[in-house]
């Protein structure tokens, strides 16, 4: 809740079109959705394949300084520049990912955006949706189950039940579920072994369905992921268990975007949500495609800062699915800048100018990353009501004296009025030319990749490897999968891969411990730091707020 009012109040009290209208806004003709309700539906096959000859429009990508407990506001900001698009008369579409319940029942809330600037109906949207995460964690799960059946069975492939490397998976944020023992009860209840879970957002399956560019590619991707080894370190995959049908028919429908709209009807394919850390950190490229043949501009955003979703954006989904974003927004607040100017977050009321300028080293180098990536930017003042006069006039006069775009945006308080200064700043540098490339190439060693991301993008001195990381990359090497891109796994709250540090550290290394291959997805994990692939909940979860009325109305949804 901010600023008084809980962006369930607000939703609750803004109309929506029925879907079939905002569809066909944008060209879209009844027959090419597939309903769910009233306001929700998924784009059909048809309907994708007529696309696929249309012209492409123009996609801005949405990202933001590293993360504070502050709160950045990266999705309403994508929501509310989406709006403010649509307000100057450009034909907007708006790509954003799905909410896991992890995350909305435990701490940091939905991911509908906030006040002016949501997706509707927000309640659906950040529960059950139209069910693709959970179809996603039965694909999962059906997975082991297949592998424990297939070694109690008799085991054919010689699959070694302790080089299992398949976990199970929950959409819920369960810390008891971090390391089980399953199988037990004897013999007739299957092999006892030790197993963990990953929240559904964190599967390999989440990757793979959002890398996929259709069905068929999804069903190979599926096929290549590795169940585990044999003794002698053979990799077993889904293809040899011969089970990439099964986990392709759990996915069918979950494989097709979701269409929704806006507080003010602005068309959003809401689809797939993989977790920015230890994945790549966007929605599909199925719906991102899907969002530049509808519109003349899409709106999309990757997870957590600059650093870790934009990094993977640009140089795994962007090289995959060979898209050219035409600009680049960089969502920074004052307040999260003051914590990154060594303010603590209790004192974040009182007016630091100051502060606020030192932290700006923060949003200084995810600039300069932005920059190397030969895109052009705009820094966009995610405005709190908290935030003092003196305060926004200090860091528009920064960005000023260094030439960087900037634009202050009321979205969240006015809606896309709120934005429309930032929209016409992202046109204009939209059609301006762009030399965008990737940081690496894609045959360069995996050292050499791993190295330009730190420091180019996290502004590290080195990479090191553990010896264990070091014996990964030769079994990786020698199972030929050398050449994938890196995903790196690092703490959101710093561009070192120690959270402490804020601001814009210095003289550090990134010190990879271990590398794990994601040959469905198709890249290799690099893991830094404590990674937590399945969260716990907090003391005081989001879920004591929340409850329903007699009507079946949503309250408490933050
Ligand atoms: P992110 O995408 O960066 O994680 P969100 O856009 O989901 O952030 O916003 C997180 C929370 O902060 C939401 O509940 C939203 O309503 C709130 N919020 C965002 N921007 C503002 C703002 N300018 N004023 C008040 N609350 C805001």
């Amino acid at each position: 809740e901010t600023n008084g009012k809980s962006d369930i109040e607000i939703a609750s009290k803004s109309s929506m079109k029925p879907i079939a209208d905002v569809a066909s806004s944008i060209g879209i003709l009844e027959n090419e959705i597939e309903l769910y309700g009233t306001y929700k539906a998924k784009l059909s096959d048809a309907l994708l394949k007529r696309l696929s000859t249309a012209q492409d429009g123009k996609l801005i990508l949405v990202t933001s300084i590293n993360p504070t407990p502050a709160g950045e506001g990266k999705s309403t900001v994508t929501v509310g520049l989406g709006q403010a698009l649509n307000r100057i008369g450009k034909k907007t579409v708006i790509a954003m990912r799905e909410p896991s319940l992890g995350p909305v029942m435990g701490l940091k809330g939905g991911a509908a955006g906030g006040g002016y600037s949501q997706v509707l109906p927000m309640d659906d949207i950040n529960l059950h949706f139209t069910g693709d995460l959970h179809a996603i964690t039965a694909a999962n799960n059906a997975l082991s189950a297949l592998i424990d059946n297939h070694i109690h069975q008799g085991n054919e492939l010689e699959l070694d039940p302790g080089k299992i490397v398949w976990k199970r998976a929950l959409d819920i944020n369960d810390r008891a579920l971090r390391n089980v023992v399953t199988g037990l009860g004897g013999a007739s209840n299957g092999l006892a072994r030790e197993d963990q879970f990953d929240i559904t957002a964190a599967s390999e399956i989440m990757a793979v369905l959002c890398m996929a560019e259709n069905i068929q590619d999804l069903k190979q991707r599926l096929s290549s992921i590795v169940a585990g080894y044999t003794k002698d370190k053979h990799p077993v995959t889904v293809g040899d268990l011969g089970v990439e049908g099964a986990l392709t028919l759990l996915l069918k429908d979950a494989v097709k975007p979701n269409l929704v709209q806006t507080m003010e009807h602005t068309p959003a394919l809401i689809h797939g949500g993989p977790f920015a850390n230890i994945a790549h950190g966007c929605n599909s490229l199925i719906a991102t495609k899907a969002a530049l043949k509808l519109g003349e501009y899409t709106v999309t955003e990757a997870g957590f800062g600059a650093d870790l979703g934009a990094e993977k954006f640009l140089n795994i989904k962007a090289r995959a699915g060979g898209l050219k974003p035409a600009a680049v927004v960089i969502v920074a607040t004052i307040r999260a800048l003051k914590m990154h100017g060594g303010i603590a977050k209790n004192d974040l009321r009182d007016s630091n100018p100051e502060a606020m300028i030192k932290g700006c080293e923060n949003l200084q180098k995810h600039i300069e990353t932005i920059q190397a990536f030969g895109l052009p930017y705009a820094v966009a003042v995610n405005r709190f009501t908290a935030d003092s006069d003196e305060e926004i006039q200090a860091l528009k006069k920064w960005c000023e004296d260094l030439g960087h775009p900037c634009a202050l945006t009321e979205v969240w308080e006015k809606g896309g009025e709120g934005g429309v200064e930032l929209a016409e700043i992202v046109t204009r540098l939209a059609e301006s030319a762009s030399a965008f490339s990737p940081l690496y190439s894609s045959d360069a060693p995996f050292k050499a990749k791993a190295k330009a991301i730190a420091e180019k993008v996290y502004g590290a001195d080195d990479v090191l490897l553990t010896s264990k990381a070091e014996k990964q990359l030769a079994d990786i090497e020698a199972n030929g999968w050398g050449d994938l891109p890196v995903c790196m796994a690092k703490t959101q709250y710093s561009l070192s891969d120690d959270p402490k540090k804020l601001g814009r550290p210095d003289g550090f290394s990134i010190t990879i411990r271990e590398i794990k291959p994601s040959a469905g997805a198709g890249f290799l994990v690099a893991l830094t730091g404590d990674i937590m692939t399945m969260p716990g909940l907090p003391k005081k979860p989001a879920a004591l707020h929340m409850d329903v009325d007699e009507n079946g109305c949503a309250k408490g949804l933050f």
